[in-house]
């Protein structure tokens, strides 16, 4: 086995997963391994695994399969992530050309490993249950020049009853304030004009060390006192930990934008009960009335599950209908599928994939007329962009507003990674189209 010149990195899954990728990068780099586009071409290939649907974890598992079975030159192949965590030694039973696994608590051990790997010639497994709090998160390599990722608290400790995390990535560690202030002053250093906060459930920072005395909210207005950070934005949130305090902050603090994914996940008493979710309609329904009472520009994101287990037509009538008073300016919408390892996992998955199916389009639907009246009602009005790039045809600049709308203009590349006022004359199904506001 040669020592490794060049490496493919593929993310599968969420901002966490892409951020944990962007500091392997760095790692490699640092060693001297170039980066490449083709599978083909690299010495390494790694694949940085998702386990929070099954189709997630069957697309990997088939890549991975696919890679054992084709003749090719001899590569080193990691696998790390959620899917490594979840699965552990069994990945080498499986897939026996599989030559290291880590998992989402020792991304900070690849260099190791791949040395070990090289010395060893044999397979080499790091899958830590408690993350300790040691990443090298200077040494990220960071594809977008505009927008960054800051990583604040890893793990979630709320065992939602159908959810992989607190069992891929354990439980909640806060990371201290000092070191995300000074990571988030380098970026602005460099340029960087937005950052977003990363979590599993950011609002629950800071209670895992009362000594701080610095919670979720705490943090921001620390974070708000760095000059040039135009925006922060955070993500993801529970319901329960969305503070009046964190309102508050969203509402006074400049840099904070007015958005927040607000997860509703159901609209049913019964299935939230069931989810484990800790909250009722009523009491959820209550805060989004105190944060549009607070911030009235708010915009909310959520995600939903439908066909939960025993979920009736009822049940998803109640969703439905919530999802459509609240009016959420963006959603993900998923059919639930069970998870190996979740309390879910033990009951039956009653509700046929037909019906997950019909419920999920009535939601997409639902979603679409919400979205589309709201891209309606800004004709006319001026909002600000972050310019972040070209579009994919490459002719109009694309950037987003404060409430996280896509908004597309014409204009030169020098005004990427600057916040222009974009006067809104139009939209598409995905973005806002406009003319810079003279
Ligand atoms: S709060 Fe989110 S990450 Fe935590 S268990 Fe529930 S769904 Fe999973």
């Amino acid at each position: 086995m040669d020592k490794p010149r060049t490496f493919f990195m593929r993310t599968y899954g969420c901002q966490m997963n892409e951020l944990d990728s962007e500091m392997m990068v760095g790692q490699l780099e640092k060693r001297g391994l170039k980066r490449v586009e083709e599978e083909e071409d690299a010495d390494l290939l790694l694949f940085n695994t998702c386990s929070i649907r099954d189709l997630a974890e069957r697309k990997v598992m088939g890549k991975l399969g696919l890679i054992g079975r084709s003749p090719r030159k001899r590569q080193i192949i990691g696998v790390t992530g959620c899917m490594a965590m979840a699965k552990k030694e069994s990945l080498f039973r499986k897939l026996p050309h599989v030559d290291f696994v880590i998992g989402t608590n020792n991304i900070n051990d690849l260099s190791h490993v791949l040395d070990e790997v090289l010395e060893t010639r044999k397979q080499v497994i790091r899958v830590d249950d408690r993350f300790e709090e040691n990443l090298d998160y200077l040494g990220a390599k960071r594809d977008d020049p505009v927008k960054a990722y800051v990583s604040i608290i890893r793990g979630c400790d709320k065992y939602c009853t159908y959810c992989v995390v607190p069992y891929t990535r354990g439980q909640e560690v806060s990371r201290p304030q000092e070191s995300i202030e000074e990571e988030c002053r380098l970026l602005v250093e460099k340029g960087y004009k937005e950052i977003t906060l990363l979590g599993q459930n950011v609002n629950s920072y800071g209670k895992d060390h009362t000594e701080w005395n610095c919670l979720f909210h705490d943090l921001l207005y620390r974070l708000d006192k760095i000059p040039g950070l135009e925006r922060i934005r955070f993500m993801t949130s529970h319901p329960v930990d969305i503070t009046v305090e964190l309102m508050q902050a969203i509402r006074d603090l400049p840099s904070v934008c007015e958005f927040v994914h607000f997860p509703l996940q159901a609209g049913s008493a019964r299935i939230l009960k069931k989810m484990h979710r800790m909250y009722t309609p009523e009491i959820y329904l209550e805060k989004v009335a105190l944060l549009r009472s607070l911030v009235p520009s708010v915009a909310l994101g959520t995600d939903i599950i439908v066909g939960f287990p025993t979920e009736t037509e009822e049940e998803f009538a109640e969703t439905y209908r919530l999802f459509e008073e609240i009016g959420y300016a963006t959603a993900f919408l998923f059919a639930y599928s069970a998870r190996k390892g979740t309390p879910a996992f033990r009951w039956q998955d009653d509700i046929p994939e037909t019906i997950k199916q019909e419920r999920l389009h009535k939601l997409l639907d639902l979603h679409t007329r919400i979205t589309d009246e709201q891209r309606a009602s800004l004709i006319g009005k001026t909002v600000e962009v972050l310019v972040e790039r070209r579009n994919k045809d490459e002719k109009l600049l694309k950037g987003r507003t404060r409430c996280w709308r896509n908004v597309v203009f014409p204009g030169s590349d020098n005004l990427v990674g600057s916040l222009q006022r974009v006067h809104i004359q139009g939209f598409s199904h995905q973005s806002l189209i406009g003319t810079l506001a003279i």
